[in-house]
């Protein structure tokens, strides 16, 4: 395959759709990329350029491209056992060793792992399961969810709904039975407030929602640690700690979409617990479980809740085919065994505050507004004006411009409006961080310098 050029792959490519693309534009302006082969934390492209995966893939390559470990530990497990389910009695060595070894790195009794194939399933998982768990507590009412504003868990329809409306334009989404909470974002919502008090305005707005709505009709909060695809947003210090002591109140389970600051993006195989200082009942994980060379998610569950649902009368009437699939499993396994291995989280705490330092350097330019989020997840924010944070207009695409520049400098960066995030490998060493830093200055030059 590897052997097609690059108008063999454009033209085959009319067939596909891409995700999160203005289909329309993309199949016209040739803009399209095609990433032909990767090698630790570099992707080369159909003509033969070779950048930097500033994105880790989709924030997921963790331990980087090319792993012999993993790729072997999939090949042997397809010539032991290429499938079988996880359905009614039947169970295989893989799923097993790995339920077993997330339950062991999981915080506090969160010991039972349900495995799918994708992040969006971990969490309709997870509704799903505190919709059941409330039914069989004879609280059948109680299913309504807090999300905020800024999220994004996800694109299947119940995934979709606890996103930030600003996703389902245009498509709609399950109506009902989520309540946005205000986003936790100081530079947009509250710049003129202390982080003290803008954390007491976030618990107000989450107080009054749980008064309004009922706390007898609400069974979770859903909340990424930080909020990755709505900008790389990061909380006030405290709100996660706050808001999980009001859901403790409220007899409210907090799930924490660790599907992207999981395993060492924050310097930690979880964050809830060891950054943020909170235990929820749930966590959903997927992308660098397997450092993405399988579909894999786990919706790792409490003993409370699951002595609930694996009550004498309870049934657990959910399942997916691939959940648990014996080449993804043998993958999370392997890929965890080099995060271990190679002491990856500890060292991401010294190599990812690099990156992050060495990124919030830009705010020194005229265009950079703000510049934010942790270790090796960081958003960049352009603004028209840094004195009044005027946006620029959506149609000036700036962040496009930049990840173009980017690109042409050798860089893989991700355009989100007027965000730019860089969510790359783990494995990144001091001159690639240091390149990427340049890179970005002189792109970001580039494109301020075109404006006039
Ligand atoms: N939750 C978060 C925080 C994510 O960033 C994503 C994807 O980027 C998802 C859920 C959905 O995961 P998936 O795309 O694997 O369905």
């Amino acid at each position: 395959m590897n052997k097609m050029t690059t108008d063999d792959i454009l033209t085959a490519d009319t067939h596909l759709i891409q995700s999160f693309a203005n289909l329309h534009a993309l199949k016209q302006d040739g803009a399209r990329t095609a990433i032909v082969a990767a090698e630790g934390a570099h992707v080369t492209d159909s003509e033969g350029n070779r950048m930097i995966d500033g994105i880790g893939g989709l924030w997921c390559v963790n331990v980087g491209h090319g792993r012999p470990e993993i790729i072997d530990a999939i090949t042997e497990q397809l010539k032991t056992l290429d499938y079988y389910s996880t359905f009614y009695n039947f169970t295989h060595p893989a799923a097993a060793a790995l339920a077993e070894k997330v339950a062991s790195l999981a915080p506090g009794r969160l010991n039972n792992v349900y495995f799918g194939n994708s992040g969006s399933v971990a969490n309709d998982t997870a509704v799903r399961v505190l919709h059941h768990y409330n039914n069989l507590r004879g609280k059948p009412q109680k299913k309504h969810i807090l999300s905020r504003m800024g999220a994004y868990h996800g694109s299947t329809h119940m995934a979709m709904a606890l996103t930030t409306p600003q996703y389902a334009e245009g498509w709609g989404a399950v109506e009902g039975l989520v309540t946005h909470l205000r986003a936790p974002h100081k530079y947009r919502e509250a710049p003129d407030l202390s982080d003290e008090d803008f954390l007491a305005e976030l618990e107000k707005d989450m107080l009054d929602a749980i008064h309004r709505i009922g706390a007898d009709n609400i069974c979770a909060f859903f909340a990424e640690p930080i909020q990755g695809a709505g900008g790389v947003i990061t909380a006030p210090p405290g709100y996660h700690k706050r808001m999980h002591e009001i859901t403790r109140e409220h007899d409210i389970a907090y799930v924490a979409d660790e599907v992207v600051t999981a395993w060492g993006r924050l310097g930690h195989m979880f964050s809830s617990q060891d950054v943020y200082d909170y235990t929820p009942d749930i966590i959903t994980t997927a992308k660098g479980l397997t450092s993405g060379y399988q579909p894999l998610s786990a919706t790792i569950i409490s003993d409370e809740i699951h002595e609930v649902i694996s009550g004498p009368d309870a049934m657990f009437l959910h399942g997916m085919t691939y959940s648990g699939h014996p080449a993804a499993a043998a993958a999370g396994l392997a890929n965890i065994a080099i995060l271990e291995r190679e002491n990856i989280p500890e060292r991401v705490r010294t190599t990812g505050k690099r990156f992050e330092s060495n990124l919030r350097g830009l705010i020194d330019m005229n265009m950079v507004g703000e510049v934010r989020g942790s270790h090796f997840m960081i958003g960049i924010e352009f603004v028209k004006n840094k004195d009044t944070r005027e946006e620029f207009a959506a149609d000036a695409m700036i962040g496009l411009a930049v990840s173009r520049a980017c690109q042409e400098r050798g860089l893989i960066a991700r355009a989100l409006g007027n965000i730019l995030i860089l969510s790359p490998t783990l494995i990144m060493d001091e001159p690639m961080i240091d390149d990427i830093g340049a890179i970005l200055r002189e792109s970001i030059e580039t494109v301020s310098d075109g404006l006039g």
